[in-house]
């Protein structure tokens, strides 16, 4: 029976016009693949050889830029799928629309750009509850020229970039774990800061040969990274300062909330590890996250240790100033600031005498008089600024009235 059958078949194959018809068949279905496959080939073609690409997503600074570009691209005007949002602009918010998801065909500078919009596209945009979801810009320039894109980019993050607005950029931590995109904070100058003499412009000179010194870093082979701890009472100016050193220094402000549960060792070191660029990390009240090495609490996320590890991979992590606030330095570990990891420890203390009358001037310009009779009224109580700023508050018209009731001021802020 078997033997039949091998007959059969060995009779078939040697039948030519079989062979011919199975040849014929292979041929039909390899051809229908290359067909099928044929829209993608071409696309994979043009792309590789005629087109750049460059994309953006919402996580990056210049995505901001580049929507604010879009939005004052003459293209905008007659485009009619769009995306509106608020934005800020001077004191107020404004409604800005610009080209919304999907493609979008322009000239720009004589080439052609495709421009995609889109959101939530691939594993790291899924949008899920809670999620903020990530929005993608894909640029395609009908050219083999890097240049065309590049340059477009510089000049777009140049007029774009918010640098040489009233803004600062803030990145915080996502609930899951993720940089959010960034939000905007008005920048503000170190003249309004009130320190001790000099302790300001001193920490800003710092921060300035640190950012500028990439080069004597690396030739000497040490890691380009500065780490600050700023200590004092409660109102004194801490977070104030860093706002404004990041203001002047044009600077990015990141800030991670290290007593928040959701957060783990691992997910910190991620964190650290994509904080972005041209930024000043932000740990504030690092001591009611450890007062020492056992307070691990259970029911915080991240370990001691862990926070040690993933500051030292900031470190690694060239060019960031890395920067703690506390109000209690004796409650800090030592080898959480120990050099290094901290390089610079600077007090900010309660206001006395002349800070306080440099106060006193700023908020009564016309009254700069009366400024020493403020601080001889306090009779050589030493104040906390922001103590100071609420009561200049209560007489912001009143500036006799601010002097006589310079006695009801507290010698002590209340503490935490
Ligand atoms: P800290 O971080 O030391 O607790 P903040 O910077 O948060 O203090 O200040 C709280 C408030 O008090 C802010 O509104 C800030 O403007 C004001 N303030 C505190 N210290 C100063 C200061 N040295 N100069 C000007 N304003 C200050």
């Amino acid at each position: 029976m078997l033997e039949a059958l091998s007959q059969a078949v060995a009779a078939q194959l040697n039948n030519q016009v079989f062979t011919g018809g199975l040849a014929l068949g292979a041929f039909g279905v390899v051809g229908a693949a290359i067909l099928r496959l044929l829209p993608s080939l071409l696309r994979f073609i043009v792309e590789a050889w005629f087109i750049t690409t460059v994309t953006v997503d919402s996580r990056s600074p210049l995505f901001e830029a580049l929507v604010a570009w879009f939005a004052a691209h003459p293209y905008n005007a007659r485009c009619r799928r769009l995306t509106a949002a608020r934005v800020p602009q001077g004191d107020a918010e404004v409604l800005r629309l610009s080209p919304g998801q999907g493609s979008h065909f322009l000239r720009e500078g004589g080439v052609l750009l495709w421009i995609e919009r889109s959101v939530g596209v691939g594993k790291e945009g899924m949008v899920s509850a809670g999620r903020q979801p990530v929005e993608t810009i894909t640029m395609r320039a009908l050219s083999r020229d890097r240049a065309v894109l590049t340059n477009l980019l510089l000049t777009v993050d140049r007029q774009f970039g918010g640098r040489d607005s009233d803004c600062i950029a803030v990145h915080m931590v996502e609930s899951y774990g993720e940089w959010s995109g960034r939000t905007t904070i008005r920048r503000r100058p170190l003249s309004s800061v009130f320190l001790a003499d000099g302790v300001g412009e001193a920490l800003l000179e710092d921060a300035r040969t640190f950012l500028a010194s990439e080069a004597w870093y690396r030739t000497r082979g040490i890691p380009w990274r500065r780490g600050y701890l700023l200590y004092g009472p409660p109102g004194t100016g801490k977070t104030s300062l860093i706002r404004a050193l990041a203001s002047e220094l044009d600077l990015d402000l990141s800030i991670v909330n290290l007593a928040s549960d959701r957060l783990d060792d691992q997910q910190l070191c991620a964190l650290l590890g994509t904080a972005p660029a041209r930024s000043v990390l932000l740990f504030e009240d690092i001591d009611a996250v450890f007062r020492d090495r056992d307070a691990e609490t259970a029911g915080r996320g991240i370990t001691f240790s862990g926070l040690l590890n993933a500051i030292d991979g900031v470190m690694s992590q060239e060019g960031h100033l890395l920067v703690m606030t506390t109000n209690h330095l004796d409650r800090l570990d030592p080898a959480l600031i120990r050099p290094g990891r901290i390089d610079r420890r600077q007090e900010i203390g309660l206001a006395e005498g002349g800070q306080i009358a440099r106060m006193f001037r700023a908020f009564y310009p016309d009254r700069r008089d009366l400024a020493e009779a403020f601080v001889a009224a306090l009779d050589g109580r030493a104040l906390a600024p922001a103590a100071l700023q609420g009561h200049f508050l209560q007489y912001r018209s009143d500036p006799e009235g601010a002097v006589r009731t310079a006695g009801t001021l507290g010698a002590q802020p209340p503490q935490p």
